[in-house]
């Protein structure tokens, strides 16, 4: 596999990079989540209190359900105009820095770092810390976190533990390491609140989204002997529900728990794109089946950009899936 082929820096490495560096940008994915913005927040929050200067990107708006991150009030499409030229900019949960958006300025490879977890990451950064066991880019950060002697406050233990809650949906998928529930029950003591973090994440839905979901519901339509299930969103549901996109967030795992299914696509058919999130139960790999359509992700979790009519798209994601094993 390539990233076997690709070589990390070790925790001592990225360390002594951040200790030389003044300035710092953390910079989340597009249509961010729990752990992109976790994980650039707690590295954030730390690099402050060594007294380095750091601003946080993201060409998004923070999603309503992530506002209660600590320093998620800074989280802006602006980078300060005096911070320095070799300020370093750290990528966060992404497989490649166009998952940054087109609003990020140019920046050069020598001032990238690229922490990540995803299969198939291309490592673009100068230096790059790229970990697929890791459950969260949230705990490779904790990696250097460790490596850096920050102490772990209630703010830290907080984000931290918000991207492992993300990213194994409240401890059920199948990256809820043994290491994944430990460094929770650690954070937990150092004053993360789990009952807060899962109230916010999962406990927070808007009418409007849950009656976008019975929409979703409605359309579902299954193929490959009830082993594929998708559906969609498009405007006029959005239009008619009163949800917007980030309601659909997590939609697409609803689709997924049918008995019998291994592989859920749900197609989000607005904003001028065909966003689709795919799911596999373990057998298929939706990274490759992702990746053959210009996406990427994890094995049993991915996403894609697509353009032209959803009849399309239905006809070239279940190409892909197929040439995948489904
Ligand atoms: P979601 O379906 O929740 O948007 O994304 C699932 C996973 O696939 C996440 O890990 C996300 O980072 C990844 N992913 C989603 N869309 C894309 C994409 O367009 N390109 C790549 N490389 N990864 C994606
Ligand atoms: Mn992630």
């Amino acid at each position: 596999m390539i990233e076997n082929e690709l070589r990390s820096s070790t925790e001592a490495e990225i360390v002594a990079e951040l200790k030389r560096r003044p300035a710092f940008v953390m910079v989340s994915h597009v249509k961010p989540d729990g752990d992109t913005l976790g994980a650039g927040l707690a590295l954030g929050i730390a690099l402050k209190r060594l007294g380095k200067r750091v601003a946080y990107f993201n060409q998004d708006p923070v999603p309503r359900n992530l506002r209660f991150l600590p320093d998620a009030q800074f989280v802006s499409r602006e980078i300060p105009a005096d911070f320095p030229p070799d300020t370093l900019y750290v990528f966060g949960d992404m497989s490649d820095f166009a998952r940054a958006g087109e609003f990020l300025p140019k920046v050069e490879r020598a001032n990238m770092l690229d922490i990540d977890h995803h299969l198939g990451n291309s490592h673009f950064g100068a230096l790059n810390f790229v970990i697929p066991t890791e459950c969260s880019t949230g705990t490779a950060v904790m990696r250097l976190l460790r490596e850096m002697h920050t102490p772990i406050d209630k703010e830290i233990a907080t984000c931290i533990l918000t991207t492992i809650m993300t990213d194994t949906g409240g401890f059920m998928h199948s990256n809820t390491s043994p290491d994944a529930l430990e460094l929770s029950a650690e954070l937990m003591r150092a004053g993360a609140d789990k009952e807060q973090i899962t109230e916010e994440i999962f406990g927070s839905k808007r009418v409007a989204a849950t009656r976008l979901l019975g929409r979703i519901i409605d359309e579902m339509k299954f193929a490959h002997d009830g082993r594929y299930c998708y559906s969609y969103v498009d405007d006029a549901m959005l239009a008619e529900t009163g949800a917007d996109g980030e309601d659909t967030e997590d939609m697409v795992n609803v689709l997924r728990a049918q008995e019998g299914v291994e592989v859920a696509a749900l197609f989000k058919a607005y904003d001028g794109e065909i966003r689709v999130s795919l799911r596999s139960s373990g057998r298929i790999n939706v990274q490759a089946a992702a990746a053959r359509l210009g996406g990427g992700g994890h094995f049993r979790a991915s996403g894609l950009t697509l353009y032209g009519t959803l009849n399309e798209a239905f006809v070239a994601v279940d190409a892909a899936l197929s040439a995948e094993g489904l």
